[in-house]
């Protein structure tokens, strides 16, 4: 957070133009944002944006690797800024509340399969899939006993 979107653009070689700075504005308040919530928040800021040219710029960042992107099954891709750190997600079954959680390992991939059938492996994708604290039924607990 302590370098803006502009500062990140040009480190990154990207020229900085409004719906650049913009997109990545509003993923780092809003991260794991869907496409059209980025299109939507992006609008709201600048005007007159289109769809495309915001999809445009969070391909462009994806490449660059300024932006990562998941994809949870079942769910749009979503997006963020937080890269280069193989963590992973907690998602809501319920609500598709989607939550960062740092690796548990420093390791890549953080997870050896039981055969890698001669793979050369750099990366393991991990979702944690159960229900979030307000989804969890409240009497569960005690109902169980
Ligand atoms: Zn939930
Ligand atoms: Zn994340």
């Amino acid at each position: 957070m302590d370098r803006s979107s502009r500062d990140v653009l040009r480190e990154m070689g990207l020229r900085v133009t409004a719906p650049r700075v913009a997109v990545l504005d509003v993923l780092v308040d809003h991260p794991h944002a869907t496409a059209d919530l980025v299109a939507q928040l992006v609008g709201a800021k600048l005007g007159k944006v289109s769809q495309q040219a915001v999809y445009d710029v969070l391909a462009a960042c994806v490449g660059a690797g300024l932006v990562r992107r998941i994809e949870p099954a079942g769910s749009p891709a979503l997006f963020e800024t937080r890269t280069g750190d193989n963590h992973h997600h907690l998602v809501c079954r319920a609500c598709r509340r989607t939550t960062d959680v740092d690796c548990a390992t420093d390791a890549r991939p953080c997870l050896t399969p039981s055969d890698d059938a001669g793979y050369a492996l750099d990366e393991a994708e991990v979702v944690f899939w159960g229900l979030c604290p307000s989804c969890q039924p409240i009497d569960d607990h005690t109902r169980q006993k």
